[in-house]
């Protein structure tokens, strides 16, 4: 097996006081997750419904686990029920969703809304404009099942760590901005997830609480 416990304790002793680890453990088995989970870390994170919902059944339930992915709205219910954090919200469509499930369940389900800053073609993520008009319609405000606590982005995957680094400065200066503009009172909007294997030292030094490494600590994946 790929040395997760050595790769895991080498990534925890690299982080800045105040980073947490999010080991995103998509397409690895269970053993992966159980060497990691035995090294302390409780903190993974998937991004395939199906996935998840396995390795929860299978995994120590003191895991918490995020969704890193996108998620269809038609997914939501499914993972409602367990799920600590859902990190790529990016539509007023699916937090409406998430506080209906939530509701359901009994739950505030806490979620990062998912910038797209990176000059890459997807279709995922809201622009800062697209995040401004979400916040400033209001409804979200009305959804009592769900806690927004900060933003999610991921930087471009290029070699220029110059880009890289100005485009995490960008999301923590919007984070600044939504903050002042719409949670000043809230402690809870605090999370600022970027920053994975290729770039997770930079994101640190640009203001990270929260980074999602996979390929660092359980090698490549196997799709
Ligand atoms: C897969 C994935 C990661 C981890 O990427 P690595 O390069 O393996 O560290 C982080 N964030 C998201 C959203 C992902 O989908």
């Amino acid at each position: 097996m790929y040395d997760v416990k050595g790769n895991i304790r080498q990534v925890l002793d690299s982080l800045p006081e105040g980073v947490r680890l999010v080991a995103i453990s998509k397409y690895h088995p269970k053993e992966y997750i159980e060497a990691a989970y035995a090294e302390g870390q409780r903190i993974f994170g998937e991004s395939h419904e199906q996935e998840l919902r396995q390795k929860v059944d299978e995994l120590p339930k003191d895991i918490r686990w995020h969704f890193i992915g996108h998620l269809q709205t038609n997914k939501v219910k499914y993972i409602a029920p367990y799920i600590t954090m859902i990190e790529a919200v990016d539509s007023l469509k699916l937090l409406r969703e998430i506080d209906k499930q939530a509701a359901k369940n009994g739950r505030v389900i806490d979620v990062l809304l998912e910038l797209h800053i990176a000059e890459e073609e997807t279709k995922y993520g809201l622009t800062p404009d697209a995040l401004r008009e979400l916040l400033k319609g209001g409804e979200w405000r009305s959804l009592e099942h769900v806690r927004i606590c900060g933003l999610m982005m991921m930087a471009s995957y290029v070699d220029d760590m110059e880009q890289i680094r100005s485009e995490f400065r960008l999301a923590r200066s919007l984070f600044d901005e939504v903050k002042a503009d719409y949670f000043a009172d809230a402690d809870y909007f605090c999370e600022r997830s970027w920053g994975m294997s290729h770039d997770y030292l930079i994101a640190c030094q640009e203001g990270s609480t929260m980074v999602r490494i996979g390929t660092t600590i359980f090698g490549p994946r196997i799709y």
